[in-house]
């Protein structure tokens, strides 16, 4: 208490047993991307809705851990994030992910979401060379998703994309129109695609307001020739919402939830049982 108002905190008893539990995650998550045990790239598919043909597969991470069983990306991305273990978490996304999406048949491409933490320091470019590289995926066939938060935390993370850009993989602006500067981050950067937060998409149903912010989104995509991409879309009712307010592509549970790879079916199916 003599430390004063603010200071009581440190000795939460809540606190201590949450950054306990951080640490053992993060002690697990290093375990688990030495030995590769417990790691998986989940595959949810993006359609277009012209052709209703899918354009493009969004890897998402996916991680079992001994005791706790399956964390979600919200909880150990950032630990990773803190801990700097989301460079070496990152690169092998990227290797998995472009190695995969070079067997695919249909030529889909494949996106992979980069944290802020992994841009702006130069390093990234010959992260995403090393799996194309290893891969033989042609850079036009991966997607890297960025939010704006990423754009805004600093000019190097522009240069980063500009690289990436110029050996020809595609960028995408995730989660639109949940931050504080969409617009600026639009300005920084030449998208190759916006991707409307699903907040957005599914409210449109029931809502005016959040229908024409869609509609308005996408007819900025047009006139500044980038594809726009509708997440979380759930039903019917969503899907026709969305296209008739002009969303060009479509991504959520109606169309398929994230699923993992066939080689990795047995070994999910084993976790799941114990
Ligand atoms: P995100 O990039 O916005 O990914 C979309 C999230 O929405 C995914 O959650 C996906 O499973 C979920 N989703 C898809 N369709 C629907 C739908 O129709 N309805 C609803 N309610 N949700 C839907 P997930 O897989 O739990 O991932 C959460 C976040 O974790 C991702 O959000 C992304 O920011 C992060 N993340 C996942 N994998 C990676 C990764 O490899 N690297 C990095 N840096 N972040 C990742
Ligand atoms: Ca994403
Ligand atoms: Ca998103
Ligand atoms: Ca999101």
């Amino acid at each position: 208490k003599a430390a004063g108002k603010g200071m009581f905190w440190m000795f939460s008893p809540d606190l201590e047993a949450g950054m306990q539990h951080a640490i053992r995650l993060e002690a697990g998550l290093k375990h688990s991307l030495q030995s590769g045990e417990g790691l998986f790239i989940f595959y949810q598919p993006i359609v277009d809705a012209a052709t209703q043909t899918v354009s493009t597969r969004e890897a998402l991470l996916r991680w079992h851990h001994p005791e706790a069983g399956w964390v979600s990306p919200c909880e150990f991305i950032p630990i990773a994030e803190r801990s700097g273990l989301i460079f070496q978490l990152g690169a092998h996304v990227l290797e998995t992910a472009c190695r995969d999406a070079a067997g695919w048949e249909d030529g889909a491409r494949v996106a992979v979401n980069i944290s802020p933490v992994q841009l702006g320091k130069g390093t990234l470019l010959q992260t995403v060379l090393n799996a194309l590289t290893t891969s033989g995926l042609a850079p036009d066939r991966l997607e890297i998703e960025v939010t704006e938060t990423a754009i805004m935390e600093g000019r190097g993370s522009v240069g980063d994309l500009r690289q990436l850009k110029a050996i020809g993989v595609q960028v995408a602006l995730d989660d639109f129109g949940t931050g504080y500067s969409t617009f600026s981050a639009l300005r920084a950067f030449a998208f190759d695609k916006i991707k409307i937060d699903g907040s957005f998409v599914r409210a449109a149903v029931e809502h005016a307001d959040a229908a024409a912010i869609v509609r308005a989104i996408c007819d900025l995509g047009k006139r500044l020739n980038v594809v726009t991409v509708a997440e979380g879309v759930e039903t019917r009712a969503h899907f026709d919402r969305v296209l008739e307010e002009g969303c060009m592509e479509i991504q959520g549970y109606l169309f398929g939830r994230p699923a993992p790879a066939e080689r990795d079916l047995s070994a999910i199916e084993r976790l799941n049982k114990s």
